[in-house]
């Protein structure tokens, strides 16, 4: 999946507003990507508006959904576990209703039944209108809806946010990519793009509500097209919007990158020097076998003519190791690569085979797991490397933070702030500044995912 994936489940704040008759207390959950989180807002929207509360703790909940990844094997696992660990709030919440959500309710689907026994509602990414349908059903009956439809978008719905400074906005849904190691486009379908109005509506909303930035979200975001509006064209659409600071995108495709997305981006301050650019591998023959569309030159090329064009861009990538039949020698390619373009930070992982996929039929999954454990250990340790001399650089330096709020890692005694820069690397200060303005500041220190610094004033 060309996203990057979060870590650490995501909460959504509850919903401020007094419902006059309140349906039940929901609790949402969200595994995966971002695309997850723009859904969960949905979800939010749609029960809120049929008389749910969102509440912040699984303890307080009547309905605990939780929303899920089905990109590795790994995500499904670890659901299955934290599922079955709520379960046990029934001790107390005997009524309490448990649903699987997003691409692994898609990718499992009934068989969730045997592998999750105490969920009695799955829905997948395309069925989200149906929820309050669903959860008025039985406790008692198993409900699922996995049906995928080839227009839903949503358009019509509005979400409940979980941020204040930057709103996620999918523009387009589903994938037609088929790269061969991934099951998103079997478990969100086929791609179909919101038309441009509508988009531009919400980001005149959003900025109306205090948002001052805003992501423009997509499995293949750049596949962006509805009618004659093509992706450079949007970006132009939404750069115009008045009150917006920031714009970002993810994840772009490197085969369908132009040179008009490239000229907007150079032409429009409003438009993120950030780019997250999946790659996947830096050897040829692995990059045929998933089916990527490109070839490591290409993807070379790419980079150069954004370096070219975009002098200080921040670019984060996707990497796979382990893929069917690599070989220590294609490994050492994607390490040479990583050395010659010199990413900012990386989102690494170990295949995973997934059924369903081309992959999963065709490929045998022949690497050993411990082969792909330790080239993904020495991955990891060159790129940390990198991100942190890259990062360390930067001392010394003014850069332009939009402040986000209080950093959740400080102490009470110690409160300490935090903002992102343009190229959305997190920086860390000691003194309060309002959420959503630019401030100024000098970068004292620098680990590989964290930029320090204090503000200047005047
Ligand atoms: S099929 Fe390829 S392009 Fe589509 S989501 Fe998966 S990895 Fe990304």
């Amino acid at each position: 999946m060309e996203s990057s994936e979060r870590p650490d489940p995501a909460t959504i704040q509850p919903c401020q507003e007094t419902m006059a008759a309140v349906a039940g207390n929901v609790y949402i959950e969200t595994y995966g990507c971002q695309m997850n989180v723009a859904d969960s807002e949905l979800v939010a929207g749609i029960l809120t508006a049929s008389g749910y509360r969102l509440v912040n703790t699984p303890e307080e909940a009547d309905v605990i959904l939780v929303n899920t990844c089905a990109v590795r094997q790994h995500a499904e696992n670890r659901v299955l576990g934290r599922v079955a660990q709520l379960g046990g709030l029934r001790r107390h919440r005997p009524h309490l209703r448990l649903g699987i959500l997003g691409c692994m309710a898609q990718h499992q689907g009934r068989t969730l039944q045997q592998q999750a026994p105490g969920v009695s509602l799955v829905a997948g990414p395309d069925a989200y209108r149906q929820l309050p349908r669903l959860l008025a059903g039985s406790q008692d009956e198993f409900n699922l809806d996995v049906r995928l439809d080839r227009t839903e978008c949503y358009t019509d719905l509005a979400p409940v946010r979980e941020g204040r400074t930057n709103a996620w906005i999918p523009i387009i849904r589903g994938c037609d990519r088929f790269c061969t190691f991934c099951v998103v486009p079997f478990v969100r379908g086929r791609e179909r793009s919101l038309p441009p109005g509508d988009i531009l509506r919400q980001v005149e909303d959003l900025v109306a509500a205090g948002f001052r930035e805003v992501t423009l979200l997509g499995q293949t975001v750049n596949a962006y097209r509805h009618g004659d509006t093509g992706f450079a064209a949007l970006l132009r659409q939404v750069a115009a919007v008045d009150g917006i600071l920031r714009i970002r995108f993810v994840s772009p495709y490197p085969a369908g990158f132009d040179a008009e997305t490239i000229a907007v981006m150079a032409s429009t301050p409003k438009i993120c020097r950030a780019l997250h650019l999946p790659v996947q591998s830096g050897s040829d023959t692995q990059l045929q076998r998933m089916r990527r569309g490109y070839t490591v030159d290409q993807y070379r090329h790419l980079v150069q003519q954004l370096r070219q064009a975009l002098p200080d861009l921040t670019l984060t990538t996707d990497l796979i190791t382990g893929f069917c039949g690599e070989t220590e020698a294609d490994f050492q390619q994607t390490l040479a690569l990583m050395e010659e373009i010199r990413f900012d930070a990386a989102f690494m992982f170990k295949y995973s085979a997934r059924e369903g996929t081309l992959a999963y039929r065709r490929l045998p999954d022949d690497v050993p797991e411990p082969v792909k454990t330790a080239r993904l250990e020495r991955m990891i340790e060159q790129q940390e490397r990198m991100s942190l001399a890259i990062n360390r650089k930067l001392i010394g330096q003014t850069v332009e933070v939009l402040v986000e709020g209080r950093s959740k890692r400080s102490d009470a005694t110690e409160p300490r702030y935090y903002g992102r820069t343009e190229g959305g690397k997190v920086v860390v200060f000691g003194q309060p500044a309002p959420v959503n303005s630019l401030i100024r500041i000098a970068l004292t220190d620098a680990t590989a995912h964290t930029l320090f610094g204090e503000p200047l004033t005047g």
